[in-house]
């Protein structure tokens, strides 16, 4: 039986080439710069599979372009690159790669967080820059995180993550979601449940933790920064465009707020102008990334294509209703 073509955009990890190439006949993108969305739609034409990053926009237009596809498989677990229901219409299966992301990105939104409540991109560049005098009492003094109030928006598997770090630090935890929590997890986690409007009042940090999607696309914006502390802390680790950039920036240069950390932006990789300032911290959206970790996704993708040329259904999809009968 011929083997299922599949056009993978990164050329992944050993583990998952391993696991795509038992069963699949694989082409790589293997250049070191990303594949052009031409490109892509090029090499997807003859195929049945595709594994993509979060970079490569997967809509209407991409599907009818390669009608042969049967599955896209994401290596990440926001989705917000992929027109589900588009697949789902055209009868392409699209899986993600929930849960093995979890800690890796907590740990880097309390990295963040944690980098600037304490100004240390400010330290380390004044330790560098040899300017330093020596030790002064009112010197790169930054905010406690010890004992405050966290604020998590979006209180699924990233969310609870970053929860169990806050515990650690006696921080009281708000949280606020689509949904209130059953109590014995509000219990577990010891957190509250409150509307955004009281957890933007009350916090001393604000994390986002949510999918971009039509109703969280510029959730952060003018009027709610205006609500937050002027000492308080934003951190996105979630979706640049969850955050409305220019009111950020203007809620920064007003001192609405006290600082920023941020992981992801607007319109990656453009950075704006008025976010490079000292009481920002940023990072090339790298939150899930460590070696492990972004092992462990790419053959998650892996596995869900093998699973479906296999004749199995794969583990992550985000649309079971394309396979009705398991
Ligand atoms: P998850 O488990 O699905 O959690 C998302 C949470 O957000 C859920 O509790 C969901 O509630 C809630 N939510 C959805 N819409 C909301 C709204 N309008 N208001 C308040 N809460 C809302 O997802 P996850 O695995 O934690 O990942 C979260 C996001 O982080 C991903 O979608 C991805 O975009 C981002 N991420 C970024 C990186 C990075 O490298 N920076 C790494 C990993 C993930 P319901 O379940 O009730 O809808």
């Amino acid at each position: 039986m011929a083997k299922a073509k599949i056009f993978s955009t990164h050329p992944l990890f050993e583990e998952a080439r391993k696991t795509l190439e038992t069963g699949c006949e694989v082409e790589y993108w293997s250049q070191p710069e990303r594949p052009s969305r031409e490109e892509i739609m090029r090499r997807a034409k003859d195929k049945e599979g595709l594994v993509t990053l979060l970079t490569d926009r997967i809509d209407e237009d991409f599907l009818r372009a390669a009608s042969k596809l049967r599955i896209v498989a994401n290596v990440a677990v926001g989705y917000d690159n992929i027109d589900v229901s588009a697949c789902t219409k055209r009868g392409v299966v699209a899986t993600n790669t929930p849960g093995v992301l979890d800690e890796t990105t907590a740990d880097f939104a309390w990295t963040l967080l944690m980098a600037v409540a304490r100004r240390l991109v400010e330290g380390d560049t004044y330790a560098r820059s040899g300017s330093w005098k020596g030790w002064n009492l009112d010197q790169m003094c930054g905010a406690d995180v010890w004992g405050k109030t966290l604020g998590i928006i979006g209180f699924g598997r990233i969310g609870r993550a970053l929860a169990r770090r806050a515990a650690g630090f006696k921080m009281r935890i708000l949280y606020t979601a689509t949904k209130q929590a059953p109590p014995e997890i509000e219990k577990e986690f010891g957190v509250e449940f409150c509307d955004l409007n009281t957890l933007l009042a009350e916090a001393d940090f604000v994390s986002l933790h949510v999918p971009l999607n039509s109703e969280t696309h510029g959730m952060l914006n003018a009027p709610k920064f205006f609500r937050m502390k002027p000492t308080a802390f934003v951190i996105n680790t979630a979706r640049g465009p969850v955050i409305d950039e220019a009111a950020l920036v203007h809620a920064l240069e007003a001192g609405k707020i006290a600082g920023a950390a941020l992981d992801v932006f607007e319109q990656e990789p453009f950075i704006h102008p008025g976010l490079k300032r000292s009481n920002v911290v940023m990072a090339p959206h790298m939150g899930s990334a460590s070696v492990e970790t972004r092992s462990k996704m790419a053959a998650m993708a892996a596995h869900n294509v093998a699973a479906l040329f296999r004749g199995q259904r794969p583990p992550n999809m985000l649309n079971p209703e394309v396979l009705k009968t398991a």
